[in-house]
């Protein structure tokens, strides 16, 4: 077997690589959770899309390149090694974008896929509501029909990015008698339409990555829903498919967290081997990370070849947010004290980022569903297990 990359791919890596050379902020942006970073990171979704490179995996005649997973994966290991800014957009383009091309009306692909590429409208995802997280179907908040509109009341939590995005998927109960995953809508709706109260939620670092979003009888137009009325849940699992599969975090993220700790564990080296374990844990990252490449490329070869991502897609959810908690604990381990500086603090200088992802990969087994519920679904689809 032969393993390397086609003479095309060879072009689009250098091409990419040339782009963000010439592209990526030399000072880094001040974080999306705050508003100047956020619309400084808007802005850079705008330069991305002036070189066609805000939807890389998107068809051309939608502002993509039709790059096939490889060409994506190539995309994104140079995307990291850059060092370029976070994508604020990635609930839109990644998540919704894809849902988007598979249910939406030609003229809900003409009216949302441009300007989201564009960086024009940012997307937050609204699933959640107190009571209704990993058990999704417990949903509660209401869109009850008036004649072409959909009235909403009720609340989601924990809709990331929604202080300050500008439009809402999300997905609502319309059959006021319905049960569980039935009489449940996909909605797209303005987060600026009247009756929408949103509450900012302070993460751990202190900054508000998310927020509570209330409905109070906000009218969003039939024209908004994307499938059919009721076939919200079947839609919401193939974004969800998106969410835990490939695209949401490329294995470039975490082999870069490697490179990273490893010139980090080197930097403090003699500290760092008073504590044998440390230099275990660093090559374990390193090798793990490594491993989950390779399996990325392995599964993109099979979907290529027509297969299916299936429930792999929570092995992938559990690997990678596993490491990224092995790759930060270990970087807080080798940092001792100074681990503990904020990225704002005078002394922090680069470390502080260590901190800022530490705090973030707590979420990790969170996030995009819970991997308890992860398992549930490796032990009973993957393993034909009997239900718990
Ligand atoms: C950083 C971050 C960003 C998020 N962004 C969004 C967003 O943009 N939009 C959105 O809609 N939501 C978002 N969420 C919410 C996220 O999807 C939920 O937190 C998640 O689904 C878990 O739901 P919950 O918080 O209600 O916890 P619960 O469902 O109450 O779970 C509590 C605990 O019980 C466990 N548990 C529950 N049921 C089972 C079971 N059947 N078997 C075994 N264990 C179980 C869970 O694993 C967990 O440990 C985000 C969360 C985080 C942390």
């Amino acid at each position: 077997m032969k393993l390397e990359y086609t003479p095309r791919q060879k072009a689009f890596r250098k091409e990419i690589r040339a782009w963000l050379k010439k592209h990526v902020p030399k000072k880094p942006l001040e974080t999306f959770d705050t508003p100047a970073g956020f619309e400084q990171h808007r802005q850079w979704e705008a330069t991305l899309f002036s070189g066609r490179w805000s939807a890389v995996t998107w068809p051309k005649d939608m502002g993509g390149r039709g790059a096939d997973l490889i060409e994506w994966l190539i995309f994104e290991e140079e995307y990291w090694a850059a060092g370029a800014p976070l994508r604020v957009n990635q609930n839109g383009v990644f998540l919704l974008a894809p849902t988007l091309m598979e249910f939406g009306t030609a003229e809900q692909k003409a009216r949302f896929l441009p300007r989201m590429a564009a960086g024009q409208d940012i997307w937050a995802q609204g699933w959640s509501e107190p009571g209704a997280g990993s058990d999704l179907a417990a949903i509660r908040c209401k869109a009850e029909r008036e004649g072409d509109e959909y009235v909403i009341n009720g609340q989601k939590t924990w809709s990331t990015r929604a202080v300050w995005a500008d439009w809402l998927f999300g997905m609502f109960r319309s059959d006021p008698n319905s049960q569980r995953h039935q009489g449940l809508t996909f909605l797209l709706l303005p987060l600026m339409a009247r009756g929408i109260t949103i509450r900012p939620i302070k993460q751990l670092n202190g900054l508000t990555g998310f927020a509570e979003i209330f409905f109070d009888n906000v009218r969003v137009p039939v024209a908004n829903r994307l499938g059919d009325e009721g076939a919200g849940w079947s839609i919401a699992m193939a974004t969800a498919g998106f969410e835990r599969g490939l695209m949401l975090r490329s294995p470039a993220r975490f082999q870069q967290t490697a490179k990273n700790l490893i010139a980090l564990y080197q930097a403090h080296r003699k500290t760092a081997d008073q504590d044998p374990s440390l230099r275990d844990a660093v090559l374990k990252s390193w090798m793990d990370a490594e491993a989950y490449t390779l399996a990325t490329y392995a599964t993109a070869c099979r979907l290529a070849r027509g297969g299916q991502i299936g429930a792999e897609a929570s092995t992938n959810k559990i690997v990678w947010s596993e490491l990224d908690l092995l790759m930060h604990e270990t970087a807080m381990r080798i940092l001792g004290a100074r681990g503990e500086l904020m990225p704002s603090a005078p002394d922090a200088g680069d470390l502080g980022n260590w901190l800022d992802g530490f705090l973030f990969a707590q979420a990790g087994p969170i996030y995009a569903g819970t991997n308890e519920i992860q398992r549930n679904i490796i032990a009973e689809r993957m393993l034909g297990l009997p239900r718990a």
